[in-house]
């Protein structure tokens, strides 16, 4: 212990990152001073025996020096049964008086210390704060407060237990401990929450060093007994200052910066900044709406038709959700499907989908198919299959006619899960497409290994399609390479003739987009199901033009 520590009175297993578990240094007197006792007691015995057996062979008076040997041990042997017996007593008593403490100190003992990570926990951030923050003051340099959380680990705790949750947090603090230096704290706040307390700094860039270094760490997935588990952290990092040498406000400035990493879709840090404050407090309030409208039924599922290419029939239905938000109009998915991502309430809300997709298709005449998004956080939840089947079970949908959309970050994240996941959801019978390829890490070996039915073109290289520009390219070569694995090719967001021509042109199946009908409520979907297929291009226009939902965040 540095001088320095001992003058604040810092213990080292309370305040550092080297912190182990503390052993109460009274049962470790006692247990020294037995085993102490019982050594020096064999080392006697055992000299004594030794002079004994010499004096045997020179004298031969074995009797007597056997029985002095004999009267010696057992003399020995009284001794240590009595000190056993004390030591017994003495321990009973302790343990009597530690049933008799207050409930809220013993609450307070574990808190000091957490169990699952061995690392110091809540009760000593504010202690170890103040310290380097009058150090710092001391010695005119500034403390970096950095909040860090686990991205989606309630995720974890719901799919696999909270067994392997805890193993995690703790192969998680081992990398985090591997990552500060000896003079930082790391502490677990609670959850999966870690707080550090880096000191020592003269400007910024100590804190975004030590904040790239943590991300860094958790890039290899976590070896949690026979599971690998990506898992990334989010990051949110305040400064102490001059005006600001408040324990409480930093915490709570860091954790408004960890909110502001969230957002941006974790594994990423960020700085506090002044005008955080409003943006939390709107998120917040839009969570609460959310729930609310969870609660109330306010989210609606619209409809967006799909076409054959050649023959222009009428093939299905992508259903789309809907949050008609009392003052902010319709909310569109891409704003609040990550909300309700990080919050957990996809689970909840993805299931309400598939279930009311499946029931409303069924209302549809013929095969048309229902085709459903899935969140990345459904897909990683093991229980999907069977959620699924019930589902099927429950409405009476025949499987053939589901399409389950998933986007291309489930297959980055654990590939071979991923693929287990799909080889069981293929046998439910149900299809599969990959939504938006060629967005994320499009890869060639992806469509090879995984058993997709179909590819849906993002609507990026659909939108700018003109004779000879690199988008035409692009939608050439993805068609020809899902035939050539006997997919199917389904064009997004088509929304000019000349595109369509072109992907007719290309031999694209399938097309989605305003040009042939916008997502519109189940009214109008079962109306068009019901237009023969020759009138149908007469009928679909004025039809969708006639539900145009506004959509705040981007206009669509
Ligand atoms: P997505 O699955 O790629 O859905 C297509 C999106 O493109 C829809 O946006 C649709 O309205 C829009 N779109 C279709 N045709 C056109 C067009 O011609 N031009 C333009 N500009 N846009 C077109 P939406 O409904 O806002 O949904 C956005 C995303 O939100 C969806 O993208 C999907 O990823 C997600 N989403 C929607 N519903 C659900 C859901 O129930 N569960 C989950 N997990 N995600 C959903
Ligand atoms: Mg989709
Ligand atoms: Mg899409």
């Amino acid at each position: 212990m540095s001088n320095n520590q001992e003058q604040q009175g810092v213990q080292p297993e309370v305040g550092r990152r080297s912190a182990r578990r503390v052993i109460d240094p009274r049962l470790r007197n006692d247990v020294l001073a037995l085993l102490l006792f019982v050594g020096v007691g064999t080392l006697l015995s055992v000299k004594f025996a030794l002079a004994t057996h010499l004096q045997v062979l020179l004298e031969q008076h074995a009797s007597i020096a056997w029985l002095e040997g004999a009267s010696f041990l057992i003399v020995l042997l009284l001794g240590s049964l009595g000190f056993l017996v004390r030591r017994l007593y003495v321990l009973q008593s302790r343990m009597a008086s530690v049933a008799a403490q207050p409930v809220v100190e013993i609450v307070q003992e574990a808190v000091v210390h957490d169990a699952v990570t061995d690392l110091p926990g809540r009760q000593v951030w504010k202690r170890r704060l103040e310290q380097e923050l009058s150090r710092g003051v001391r010695e005119g340099r500034q403390v970096a407060v950095i909040a860090l959380d686990l991205d989606r680990f309630k995720q974890v705790n719901d799919v696999f237990g909270q067994d392997v949750g805890d193993a995690l947090l703790r192969v998680m603090a081992d990398r985090l401990i591997g990552v500060v230096r000896d003079m930082d704290t790391l502490l677990r706040m609670g959850a999966d929450e870690f707080l550090i307390i880096q000191p020592g700094l003269d400007n910024h860039e100590g804190a975004v060093s030590l904040a790239k270094r943590l991300i860094a760490s958790t890039v290899n997935p976590m070896q949690v007994g026979e599971h690998r588990i990506p898992m990334s952290i989010s990051i949110g990092i305040v400064i102490s200052s001059p005006d600001c040498r408040d324990c409480e406000k930093l915490l709570q400035r860091a954790n408004v910066a960890l909110d502001r990493a969230k957002i941006a879709g974790g594994s990423v840090y960020r700085f506090y900044e002044a005008e955080m404050d409003l943006q939390l407090q709107l998120r917040q309030r839009m969570e609460q709406d959310l729930r609310a409208a969870i609660d109330k039924g306010s989210l609606a599922l619209h409809y967006q038709p799909l076409f054959n290419v050649t023959d222009q029939r009428l093939l299905g239905f992508e259903a789309l959700l809907r949050w008609q938000h009392a003052d902010h109009g319709f909310v569109s998915p891409a704003d609040f499907i990550p909300l309700a991502e990080e919050t957990g309430l996809i689970m909840g809300i993805g299931e309400w989908v598939l279930e009311q997709a499946c029931k409303d298709a069924l209302c549809w005449a013929g095969d048309r198919k229902i085709a459903v998004n899935l969140s990345p956080i459904q897909f990683r939840d093991p229980e999907l299959p069977s959620k699924i089947a019930a589902i099927i079970k429950r409405t009476g949908l025949p499987p053939e006619r589901l399409e389950l959309e998933i986007t291309e970050g489930v297959l980055i994240e654990d590939a071979d899960t991923a693929l287990a996941m799909l080889v069981e959801l293929k046998a439910l019978g149900v299809r599969i497409s990959m939504d938006d390829f060629g967005t994320g890490y499009s890869s060639l070996s992806y469509l090879k290994r995984f058993p997709f039915d179909k590819i849906k073109i993002d609507r990026s290289f659909v939108s700018q399609l003109v004779v000879g520009s690199e988008d035409a390219a692009i939608v050439r070569a993805i068609l020809a390479m899902g035939h050539s694995l006997g997919m199917i090719a389904t064009a997004e967001g088509v929304e000019s003739a000349e595109q369509f021509d072109y992907l007719q042109l290309e031999g694209c199946d399938e097309a989605q987009g305003f040009l042939l009908g916008r997502p519109m409520p189940f009214e109008y979907a079962l109306a068009l199901c019901s237009v023969p297929d020759g009138q149908i291009e007469s009928v679909v226009r004025p039809l969708a033009a006639a539900h145009l939902p506004r959509l705040v965040a981007n206009g669509r």
